[in-house]
């Protein structure tokens, strides 16, 4: 079988295309939409990704602002640091940069930006919104898996979609955008028995794991799809995916790559909820 490639990069140009034109029409009737980055570490793949969000931001005319706030910054300093940002009418938008310092939990502090301004949901209210149904920013890497799929028209609505992978970031949220375009989901996790046996029911599996190539054709029913979140970094620093892409092309009909498959498509929703948040701001 033909196994077709879930690239990112036409989404990704077609979201930045009407990104920059609202960024411009912001602009132009006041300031450009302004980003700021919470940085409380002194990570190089933290380093790298903010340098990717400031060109990101500079390329579609959105005004970035780096907030270094040190290794050693405490919950408090981080907290106080957030509502400042939350409360300044000059910033549009908040993302706290992870890792954080050790000793402090992402639910010690998130919940100090305020979630007209979250652009990654990550704070505990945006999630709750989620749930809801209600408005708010999604988290942009379980956005982009949704995105993904629909841009190489991939039903999702009744059919059964597996999750590997539980998190506030990738695989909860997921679940709720998914049951929110009709799928039918299944979580799988660490503790999650057979997981060749769970994956290999569904017609999409969306692989959120943190492991590298876990995911094989021993995985994956002939003619699924896979959508592969995963970002690891191997001996010589490059990126490769949660899926073992050798082993399932042949038997998917479509797996998105890594890099170039979910990557691109989650910055440029990141830079289209910053726009969304100075329109809803002004
Ligand atoms: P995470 O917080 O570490 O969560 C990993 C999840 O995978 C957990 O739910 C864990 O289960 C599960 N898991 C671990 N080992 C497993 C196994 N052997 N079998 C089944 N499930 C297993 O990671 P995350 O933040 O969600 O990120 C997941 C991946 O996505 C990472 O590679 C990350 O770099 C990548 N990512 C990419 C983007 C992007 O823009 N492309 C953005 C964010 C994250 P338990 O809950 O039981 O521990």
């Amino acid at each position: 079988m033909d196994t077709t490639s879930l690239i990112g990069k036409e989404l990704a140009a077609a979201i930045n295309a009407d990104t920059k034109q609202r960024a411009a029409a912001l602009a132009e009737t006041g300031a450009a939409p302004r980003l700021a980055l919470v940085i409380p570490n002194d990570d190089p793949a933290s380093a790298w990704y903010v340098k990717s969000l400031n060109r990101a931001a500079e390329r579609n005319g959105i005004a970035c602002e780096n907030v270094d706030l040190g290794v050693d910054a405490t919950a408090e300093e981080i907290r106080a640091k957030l509502t400042e940002l939350s409360l300044d009418p000059s910033v549009d938008a908040i993302m706290l940069q992870t890792p954080l310092p050790k000793g402090v939990g992402l639910d010690d502090v998130s919940s100090a930006i305020a979630s007209a301004k979250d652009v990654d949901g990550v704070s505990p209210l945006s999630l709750g919104l989620l749930a809801a149904g209600l408005p708010g920013f999604p988290p942009a890497t379980a956005e982009a898996v949704v995105e993904l799929a629909k841009f190489h028209e991939i039903p999702l609505a009744g059919r059964h979609v597996a999750v590997v992978g539980r998190s506030n970031v990738v695989g909860k949220p997921l679940l709720q955008l998914l049951l929110a375009e009709n799928a039918t989901v299944t979580i799988a996790h660490s503790r999650t028995i057979d997981l060749p046996a769970v994956t290999s029911a569904a017609d999409v599996v969306v692989a959120a794991v943190g492991r590298a190539g876990l995911i094989t054709a021993d995985h994956v029913r002939e003619g699924a799809v896979v959508i592969d979140v995963g970002t690891n970094e191997d001996e010589n620093g490059n990126i490769t995916g949660d899926v073992n892409a050798d082993s399932v092309t042949g038997k998917a009909s479509a797996l998105s790559p890594v890099p170039g498959g979910v990557g691109p498509v989650t910055t440029a929703l990141l830079m289209r909820h910053v726009v969304q948040a100075a329109e809803s701001a002004r």
